[in-house]
């Protein structure tokens, strides 16, 4: 292989290996390791199950293929591979050279077919970088990939139905966005059919470039795309790529140096709520976006009436929120956290609360989610911090310097890189004890990214802050994130409170985890306690603190201070009957 010149950036590529032997994962890595010309990053994957998911997260330049990965039906798995990434060749490795077993594996898509027997290490380099650049070929030619230009109706077909597959086992939701380029036959009319292939062939890399890798883009008619996107969260993330490709179509093309504006009408469907097979989905999207012809010009419909009103409703509030943070229209609310051996409030969790001009009092569960969404959930997250923070000196200032304050991190807020570094600074400008402040976090925030996640705890940690695992019990709960992360406390989610003195199982289990913290040193507060009889029911069973309506909900900072009043009469009072008593 020759030597690139000096200072010239290495070409990188990346690499999925797919089989079940190590020894092919340690040769091939030593080989790639050896090309100085080109920079080759390896992934393995040693599992047909595991394989799905990486290659669904992750986008590779080229898949060498181990013909015994799948050792049931190596055919279809093949077949499947090759229609499902398509713009990624696959090498595949085999024992058997035969003439016949060589052509059927390139009939179901393989690009080459190499032999370990025979592979010379530079025999098997060429064949790699062969692939790769003979694929970059091919999509400079075709910038949005082979099977975009064509018209495919079978395909999509084919990865609609799979996507729907994917889609039932794992309970997720499929969208569909159905594009059509309006009078689009002026152009090929007044342009010249060549002309309007021209145009096609821009759009589509124009769409393509919008998508992300496992978003699926495929010309179903001669003026109509379609995008397939998978594990979409919610409707919201279907209008978010509509609107992409609103703006996308805001930019006019140029052909021969001539402009050509366009602009598309689409269609948006959801499975399983407008279609549960590929067809009843594409026909409901289709519908939808006649629907959208009638505004005129870039403009989207859902399927369903429904469907429109609550993403006009969620987008009006997601303007709305924008200027909340703006004008000061979030709250703080406090609940007391009660101790149980003393009967006292020893602290406090804050609960955000968004003042709307014409909506009233919101619970975060309208904007959370939004918020989240968004990542406006970062901004808001640190106005809570730094409204916690000044409330925590007023309450020192009033004499309640001993009292504990919550504060919850959403798993968003991770995403900031400079988490950490941005809440030091804003604890450090507060005149607190860091000892007195906490942050509830639920386990997604610990699976998101763990290793960034860990430092910024750690960071935090160094300087007195605690943790909380908050809503325990709930998503997927693993002791070990207990053990690996600075956590002291641990509350218990509010549904096995609901039941515990009515459900068997629920108390066992409640009595499982205040005995698992209290083994791992740590304190235990149970949320949503409403009535005297769960109070009890923990009390006896040693659970450190309590949290819920019954005591309090969560209240402005001036009545906290007044339930803190209250107690402080009701103590004074006590002791001056003990005292009379004596
Ligand atoms: P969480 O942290 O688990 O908070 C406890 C929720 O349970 C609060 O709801 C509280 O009002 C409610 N609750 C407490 N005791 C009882 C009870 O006895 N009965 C019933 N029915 N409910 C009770 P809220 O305020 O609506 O907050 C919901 C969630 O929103 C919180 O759950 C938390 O995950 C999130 N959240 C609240 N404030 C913030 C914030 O400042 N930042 C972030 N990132 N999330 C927040
Ligand atoms: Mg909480
Ligand atoms: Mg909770």
């Amino acid at each position: 292989m020759s030597e690139p010149c000096p200072g010239t950036p290495l070409e990188s590529f990346r690499v999925l290996l797919l089989t079940t032997d190590q020894m092919d994962y340690l040769w091939l890595s030593q080989l790639l390791a050896r090309d100085s010309s080109i920079r080759w990053e390896l992934s393995w994957v040693n599992a047909v199950s595991a394989s799905q998911e990486q290659l669904h997260r992750e986008s590779y330049d080229i898949i060498v293929w181990d013909v015994l990965f799948h050792q049931d039906d190596s055919l279809t798995f093949l077949r499947f591979l090759s229609r499902q990434h398509q713009q990624t060749p696959v090498i595949a490795l085999s024992a058997d050279v035969s003439p016949q077993f060589v052509r059927s594996l390139f009939q179901a898509g393989a690009h080459d077919c190499l032999t370990r027997r025979h592979l010379g290490n530079e025999e098997f380099l060429r064949a790699l970088s062969h692939a790769v650049f003979r694929q970059r070929q091919v999509q400079q030619r075709h910038p949005a990939g082979p099977g975009i230009g064509a018209v495919n109706r079978k395909l999509f077909h084919e990865q609609l139905q799979q996507a729907i597959l994917r889609a039932e086992r794992k309970q997720e939701r499929v969208g569909l966005l159905f594009i059509n380029i309006d009078e689009f036959r002026r152009i090929n009319s007044s342009l010249g059919y060549r002309a309007g292939d021209e145009l096609i062939c821009q759009v589509a890399a124009r769409l393509q470039g919008l998508l992300r890798r496992s978003d699926n883009l495929i010309r179903i008619g001669g003026d109509e795309f379609a995008i397939i996107l998978e594990k979409i969260p919610h409707n919201l993330s279907l209008v978010r790529v509509a609107q992409k490709v609103q703006n996308a179509f805001a930019e006019p093309f140029t052909l021969s140096q001539q402009q050509v504006s366009l602009t598309v009408s689409m269609g948006l469907a959801t499975y399983p709520d407008n279609g549960v097979s590929a067809d009843l989905l594409l026909r409901s999207a289709n519908q939808a976006m006649f629907e959208a012809k009638f505004e005129h010009g870039n403009s989207y419909r859902f399927y369903n009436q429904k469907m429109n009103a609550e993403v006009n409703r969620q987008l009006a509030l997601e303007t709305d929120f924008r200027q909340a943070l703006r004008s000061d229209q979030l709250i703080l609310h406090y609940q007391p956290k009660v101790d149980v051996r003393t009967n006292r409030i020893v602290g406090m969790e804050a609960l955000v609360r968004w003042q709307h001009p014409h909506l009233g009092l919101l619970g975060p569960g309208h904007f959370i989610g939004l918020a989240e969404k968004t990542g406006m959930v970062i901004p808001m997250g640190y106005w809570v911090i730094q409204r916690a923070c000044a409330d925590m000196e007023e309450l020192a200032r009033l004499g309640y310097e001993d009292l504990d304050c919550s504060v919850n991190l959403s798993f968003r807020q991770f995403f900031d890189k400079k988490l950490s570094e941005t809440l030091q600074r804003i604890i450090a400008n507060a005149q607190i004890n860091t000892r007195r402040l906490e942050f509830e976090l639920t386990e997604s925030a610990m699976m998101f990214d763990r290793e960034y996640t860990q430092s910024c705890l750690s960071q935090l940690h160094s300087i007195g802050i605690r943790f909380a695992l908050d809503d325990f019990g709930t998503g997927y709960s693993s002791f070990s994130h207990l053990q690996r992360f600075p956590i002291s406390t641990l509350k218990i989610d509010k549904s096995f409170i609901d039941n515990v003195t009515t459900n068997a199982d629920d108390a066992i289990l409640v009595r499982g985890i205040i005995s698992l913290a209290h083994s791992l040193h740590m304190t235990v507060v149970a949320e949503g306690v409403e009535t005297a009889e769960q109070y009890e029911f923990l009390r006896s069973h040693q659970c450190d603190q309590v949290q819920g309506y019954y005591f309090s909900p969560g209240v402005t900072l001036e009545a906290f201070v007044e339930l803190l009043k209250k107690q402080q009469r009701s103590i004074e009072a006590e002791s001056k009957d003990q005292k009379e008593r004596f």
